[in-house]
């Protein structure tokens, strides 16, 4: 299965991709994490990518779909991926379009996560006491709300199109979410038998 999880700062994207990535064994393959490990690391990547990240803009086009297509080529992403932080913009979806025709693979589903921005900062402002993020600061949180809204939100209407998205109101329970979610996986595990 091929989930893609689309949707704001703060709206629980991360949580939920674990929990699918625990019940439907297919890896949780999140972009910010891998750059986060990178700036850490402080690999050449890290180095690249550290102003960017903490600042709260975007990283390159080219280099996130390099990024991606060499994380989707690894052993454990062929029989299936949960997506989370990419794609961010029009141009990336379009390369993750092209990069699964390739191989003959699409996206099973569409998460599209809507919450209200002030939940969202809320919540960014929780994590970073929590989390110690260089980008949880007010400025930067503001920054990627904006991109959010500018570069990624888009996207929705995107998926809309293709046929393929289901809205998540981000704003309920975590296990209300899931069981949103694990109902919509459900129909479409049934629906490719
Ligand atoms: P996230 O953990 O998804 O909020 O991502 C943290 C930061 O990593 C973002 O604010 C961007 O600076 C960068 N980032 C992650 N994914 C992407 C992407 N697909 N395109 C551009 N920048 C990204």
């Amino acid at each position: 299965m091929n989930v893609l999880l689309l949707g704001p700062q703060g709206s629980g994207k991360g949580t939920q991709a674990k929990r699918i990535q625990a019940e439907y064994a297919a890896p949780h393959i999140a972009t910010g994490e891998i750059l986060r490990a990178a700036i850490v690391a402080e690999s050449e990547l890290g180095r690249r990518v550290k102003p960017i990240v903490e600042s709260g803009q975007l990283v390159p086009d080219d280099l996130m779909i390099e990024l991606i297509r060499e994380r989707l080529a690894e052993d454990d992403a062929q029989s299936g991926f949960i997506l989370d932080g990419f794609p961010r913009t029009l141009p990336q979806a379009q390369a993750l379009d092209e990069m699964l025709g390739d191989i003959g693979r699409e996206l099973s589903i569409v998460f599209g996560f809507q919450l209200d921005d002030s939940v969202g900062i809320e919540r960014m402002t929780k994590r970073a006491t929590l989390e110690h993020r260089k980008d949880d600061t007010p400025e930067a949180i503001a920054q990627r709300l904006e991109l959010y809204h500018r570069e990624t939100e888009p996207l929705i209407d995107y998926y809309r199109a293709q046929g393929n998205l289901v809205g998540i109101h981000a704003d309920h329970p975590v296990d209300h979410v899931f069981a949103e979610i694990q109902e919509a996986l459900e129909q479409t595990v049934a629906r490719s038998a």
